[in-house]
């Protein structure tokens, strides 16, 4: 595996790539790698015959209050484990090689990001639409693979590479997870040990909320999970949401699927969790159902 710093290296490496008519593969990530960036990359490697993947702590995705300074980092361990899965090439930038100076253009990202995470963290994820259209354009990907754990970035990134016509297939990968159902997150070493024993319940509350929803219209299953994160974690529940998947609009009948999610705030970490199902909704407003929150 090659390491490369430079954006103009990078670029050079990755059209004598595709002059050989090699298919390019690209898993972007912020780095400290755990079982789910590794099956992104292994996927990669099944369905691409050279494999780009990118360590890049973005500043632009996050907030003035977010956790960039202290976003966990270990590059001489994901090196090797990035090389272990597959990887060809890693891209490593540093911040002033991708962003020399204040962009000039950056992208705005218009829909699909008023629910969810999009509508706590403003700009998030137009600093991913940006730094992705960048990484886009020095990769040369065939296709760029990402992870359904973040179900609302998979949304934003087809939609991008759907409005500026990027010639990149988006494939959607299943979530990792823990042997307790809690989704490997980079975030998951800020839990303590009382918040790491509660986090299954996350897992189990997405669960549980596809049985409520054959009973229960969707906002009194929101409800229901609410209640349960509230009752088995000491967790504050930021959000529950059933929703469409992608356009994340409120659902209606014929919406083809949904998407559970939800995200809850540790002390020290922001944890989200998400499942999307064909669309159970069918039957809603026949004015029959009624749901305890019990
Ligand atoms: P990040 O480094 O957090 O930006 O993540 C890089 C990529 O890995 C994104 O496409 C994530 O959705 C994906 N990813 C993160 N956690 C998981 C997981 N548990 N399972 C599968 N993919 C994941």
């Amino acid at each position: 595996m090659i390491i490369v710093k430079t954006i103009k290296e990078m670029q050079h490496n990755m059209k004598e790539v595709k002059r050989t008519g090699k298919t390019i593969g690209f898993v972007p990530t912020m780095g400290y790698l755990h079982e789910g960036h590794l099956s992104l990359i292994e996927r990669a490697k099944q369905e691409s015959d050279f494999v780009a993947v990118s360590i890049f702590v973005n500043p632009l995705q996050f907030g003035p209050n977010e956790d960039f300074d202290r976003y966990p980092r270990n590059i001489e361990r994901d090196k090797k484990l990035a090389e272990e899965a597959g990887a060809d090439v890693l891209f490593c930038p540093d911040t002033k090689e991708m962003y020399p100076d204040k962009p000039v253009v950056t992208v705005s990202v218009n829909r699909r990001t008023d629910a969810l995470c999009g509508k706590s963290r403003i700009g998030h994820f137009d600093g991913v639409a940006t730094v992705l259209t960048k990484l886009f354009h020095i990769v040369l990907p065939d296709k760029a693979f990402f992870g359904l754990k973040d179900a609302q970035q998979v949304a934003v990134v087809q939609g991008l590479v759907d409005d500026f016509n990027f010639p990149i297939e988006i494939v959607g990968c299943e979530t990792k997870r823990e042997a307790d159902g809690l989704a490997k997150s980079s975030r998951n070493v800020y839990l303590t040990e009382e918040e790491r024993k509660q986090a299954h319940h996350l897992y189990q509350s997405l669960g549980k909320a596809q049985g409520w929803l054959s009973d229960c219209d969707s906002g009194e299953t929101e409800q229901k999970m609410i209640k349960y994160l509230e009752e088995h974690t000491v967790g504050t529940v930021e959000y529950c949401k059933v929703l469409s998947y992608p356009e994340l609009l409120p659902p209606e009948k014929d919406d083809e699927k949904l998407i559970i999610a939800l995200s809850v705030r540790f002390s020290k970490a922001r944890l989200i969790d998400n499942v999307i199902i064909d669309n159970v909704l069918v039957k809603q407003g026949s004015g029959e159902e009624t749901c305890s929150v019990h």
